[in-house]
């Protein structure tokens, strides 16, 4: 007898109707075949998109809600984003961070989001917020899980104690080390803030997430790197590389070369369009450069690329609700990513792309793997993106831990109420006379 079964329900590149059946908090088995389910007895999905949970691999929680404190971003560039943020970290308790991020993570699990990769600022003697972080993790283990990496804001070489801060930040249970070489103050610091984090990884077993050449500087070169030291190390699989927006105005030779040595070191690739597309270009006069990495070309080199929501109401950006949909719809656009199959790469850049980067096991729709689920309200991928379609349950292990009922809109037409919900009606195409 199945825990769960959901029928009628449309999986991800499926034009059919599957079933799914959920035992003991993991996926049993999916049948092609829609059943005859007496009612009451299955859950009917009435052929909406059934997903894998989606996956934010890249966020700064510890930052998350704190737009305008304690002033706002004037002129919106990366630059003054930092320099706030080292003004409000100075005001940083464990109950500030805590109840900051108990609030986003609710929003998460709204929005079907179940596996999190934050990056925690330890650019803090007292390491405040990784402390209150480790403590939010285990606190909510039984609804969201949480991966941190010890994130050196203000740099490892620039910032006094820089590496001993990231050493005690990994002993204390940091679960990846970052880094921000672009940031360091000079071209050599960079590089040895890049060798210094891939080492301390490997001797402790861990994983690594660097921000890297999060910049519009074609100079700015640290992920070739990263990449040699991941290959050095034998590393591969275990590194990713988040923003790497330089690589926007990288020349064509350098970064064809570039993007062999990424596949090669098994890189795992994270692109934040929502904070690039409002920070990048900020020095530029007409044209204005996207500044974004090279997202279709690593994926035609077999990188594995997914996309991060980055921030949510902080100093470097001042929107967002924690959603990977609006991520993806910002993609869709800003990557020029509005090919049919590319709609469809989309969603697999915020489910199994992620997984893969995270590492997650037992994830996905196979038999076996934990019924970590979201089922949308839009029948396709397309769909979803358009709409931002509402999650109508979120699944995890078995057990469905949010719901949304979704908005129901009337117009007043010619003296009627009709509804609307955005979904085309078919229209008979009528054939010329003649
Ligand atoms: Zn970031």
């Amino acid at each position: 007898m199945a825990d769960l079964l959901i029928a009628n329900a449309r999986l991800p590149r499926n034009a059919g109707l599957s079933t799914v059946r959920i035992e003991s908090g993991r996926i049993r088995d999916v049948t092609d075949q829609p059943e005859r389910v007496a009612a009451g007895q299955a859950l009917d999905a009435e052929g909406k998109l059934l997903t894998p949970a989606l996956v934010e691999p890249h966020i700064h929680l510890d930052a998350v809600l704190t737009v305008g404190q304690p002033r706002h971003n004037l002129s919106g560039s990366l630059f003054e984003g930092i320099a706030i943020w080292g003004e409000r970290v100075k005001s940083l308790s464990a109950d500030d961070v805590h109840d900051r991020v108990a609030q986003v993570l609710r929003w998460q699990v709204a929005n079907g989001v179940l596996f999190v990769r934050s990056h925690v600022d330890v650019c803090d003697p007292q390491l405040t917020a990784l402390r209150a972080m480790l403590e939010v993790k285990r606190e909510f283990a039984d609804r969201i899980q949480l991966q941190l990496v010890a994130f050196p804001q203000q740099g490892i070489q620039s910032f006094p104690d820089g590496e001993a801060l990231m050493r005690r930040a990994v002993e204390l249970g940091a679960d990846v080390v970052g880094g921000i070489p672009h940031f360091e103050l000079t071209r050599e610091y960079g590089e040895q803030s890049v060798k210094f984090a891939v080492a301390l990884a490997d001797e402790f077993g861990k994983q690594v997430d660097i921000h890297c050449d999060e910049t519009d500087d074609e100079h700015s070169r640290f992920l070739e790197v990263l990449a040699a030291e991941t290959i050095r190390l034998h590393m591969e699989g275990r590194v990713t590389a988040s923003h790497t927006t330089a690589m926007h105005s990288y020349n064509n030779a350098y970064a064809g070369r570039l993007i062999v040595n990424l596949r090669r070191a098994g890189m795992q690739m994270v692109t934040n369009p929502l904070d690039n597309a409002v920070l990048q270009g900020r020095f530029d006069h007409y044209p204005i450069r996207r500044g974004h990495t090279r997202v279709k070309e690593l994926l035609a080199a077999g990188v594995n690329v997914c996309l991060g929501h980055d921030s949510v109401m902080d100093p470097w950006y001042p929107l967002g609700k924690a959603d990977p949909l609006q991520a993806a719809f910002t993609l869709a656009h800003y990557g020029q990513m509005s090919g049919y199959e590319e709609i469809r790469t989309l969603f697999d850049m915020i489910t199994v792309n992620g997984a893969r980067a995270l590492g997650l096991p037992d994830y996905g729709l196979e038999p076996g793997c934990r019924a970590n689920l979201v089922l949308f309200d839009a029948a396709t991928e397309s769909d979803a993106i358009r709409l931002m379609a509402p999650r109508r349950l979120v699944i995890r292990d078995g057990t469905i831990v949010a719901r949304t009922e979704p908005a129901r809109t009337v117009v007043n037409w010619e003296g009627r109420d009709e509804p609307v919900d955005f979904m085309p009606v078919p229209i008979k195409v009528r054939q010329p006379i003649g």
